[in-house]
C-alpha cells in the first residue's frame, strides 16, 4: 500500500500496487510481513501533515514478520528468524548523538515507512543492527503495537522522570497510553488519566487508574510527571498546570501545530516541557523485555493490508479501540 500523494485520510490516499521483491543490500535482511501496526504518524504522513520525506512511500513502521533473506555481511541473523522492524531505521554511528547512546537525535537518523519502504507491504528490507528480537510471548498480532506506541509510551516515561510508586498523570489514552499505563503500573506509580472519551475512562479504571477526568479537571493532588499524547498544544499547558514543583511535562507526538501562550508561573519552580523524539535500540530492547517480563497486553483490531485506507480513516474519526494492525498474507 503505497503513499504517491499525501490527502485526506476519507479519500483513500494509499494506493495498492505491484513492487519487485526486494533484494537485502549486505546489511540487510529481507522480511516477510505477518502483521504492521497503524500509527497515527503513518496517518499524518498520508494526510500530509507530516511533511513526506520521499514520495512515492510504503508507510508502516510497526512490521513483524520472518526474514527469508539475509545479505552478505549482515550478522546475527539467519533465515526463518522472527523480526521487528521499528521507526529508527538507521543512525550514523559515528556523531555526538549516536556515540553518546542517543542515537534517536542523530542528524543523520532515517526511518522506516518515512525515508525507506516500509511494513504496510508483503515484504520489506531492514537493515541487520536495526532489526529487534521479539519475545516469545507474543504473537506477531499482539506483538506489532508494542513496536512504535510501545516503545515512545516507554521512552516517553523515562524522559518523563517518573518514580517507582510516583503520581503519573497521562494526557489522551489512545494506543500508547494503553501500553504505558501498564508499565507505569508495573512499576507501583499511581496513575492520573485526562481524556474527554468516557469509553477511554472506563479502560483507565478498569487499568489501574486512581483517577481519571477531562483535560481542563484539575486532580485532587499535584503530579510528580505527565506524558501528553493527545497531538493538542492545549493539553500540554493543562498538564502543565497540574504538576509539582520541579516536575516534568513529555510531549509524545512527532507532529504538534502549536502551544498556546500561557502564564510564565506555570513554568515557574523548575517544571519543564520535554518532547519525545523517536527512540533507541536500547529503548527498544528495554521495553521488549519488560512487556514480555509484566507481561503487557495489547489490543488489537485487524484489518486486511488492501483495508490499510479503511484503517487510517477508522483511526482519524477516532473510532479504534487499542491498536489497528494489518495483517498481511502473501
Ligand atoms: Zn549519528
Ligand atoms: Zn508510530
Amino acid at each position: 500500500m503505497q503513499l504517491q500523494q499525501p490527502g485526506p485520510a476519507s479519500g483513500g490516499p494509499l494506493q495498492l500496487v505491484e513492487l519487485p521483491d526486494p533484494i537485502p543490500a549486505d546489511d540487510e535482511l529481507v522480511v516477510e510481513v505477518s502483521a504492521c501496526g497503524v500509527c497515527r504518524t503513518d496517518l499524518q504522513l498520508a494526510e500530509g501533515d507530516l511533511e513526506a520525506r520521499r514520495l512515492p512511500i510504503v508507510p508502516g513502521h510497526q512490521a513483524v514478520g520472518q526474514v527469508v533473506a539475509v545479505g552478505r555481511s549482515a550478522e546475527g541473523w539467519a533465515v526463518g528468524d522472527r523480526a521487528g522492524v521499528a521507526w529508527l531505521a538507521s543512525a550514523c554511528g559515528v556523531c555526538p548523538a549516536c556515540r553518546s547512546g542517543r542515537e534517536n537525535l542523530c542528524p543523520e537518523a532515517r526511518f522506516t515507512g518515512w525515508d525507506r519502504d516500509g511494513g504496510y507491504a508483503t515484504r520489506l528490507t531492514v537493515r541487520a543492527d536495526f532489526a529487534l528480537r521479539l519475545p516469545a510471548g507474543f504473537a506477531d498480532l499482539a506483538a506489532a503495537p508494542l513496536l512504535c506506541g510501545g516503545v515512545i509510551g516507554y521512552r516517553s516515561l523515562k524522559v518523563s522522570g517518573i518514580e517507582p510508586g510516583g503520581r503519573l498523570g497521562l494526557f489522551g489514552f489512545g494506543a500508547s497510553a494503553l501500553l504505558a499505563i501498564q508499565v507505569a503500573r508495573h512499576w507501583g506509580c499511581e496513575i492520573y488519566v485526562f481524556t474527554r472519551s468516557e469509553r477511554e475512562r472506563r479502560r483507565a479504571l478498569a487499568l489501574g487508574a486512581a483517577w481519571v477526568g477531562g483535560y481542563d479537571e484539575r486532580p485532587p493532588v499535584a503530579l510528580d510527571a505527565a506524558i501528553t499524547f493527545a497531538p493538542v498544544g492545549e493539553v500540554v499547558v493543562a498538564a502543565l498546570a497540574t504538576l509539582e514543583r520541579g516536575a516534568t511535562v513529555a510531549i509524545n507526538a512527532i507532529h504538534l501545530d502549536r502551544i498556546p501562550e500561557f502564564r510564565y508561573e506555570l513554568l515557574w519552580w523548575e517544571r519543564s516541557i520535554r518532547s519525545v523524539a523517536n527512540f533507541t535500540r536500547r529503548d527498544a530492547r528495554e521495553f521488549l523485555d519488560l512487556a514480555a517480563a509484566i507481561p503487557i497486553r495489547t489490543s488489537v483490531e485487524p484489518f486486511a493490508l488492501a483495508e490499510a485506507n479503511e484503517a487510517l480513516a477508522r483511526l482519524a474519526r477516532g473510532e479504534i479501540d487499542g491498536a489497528a494492525v494489518l495483517v498481511i498474507t502473501d
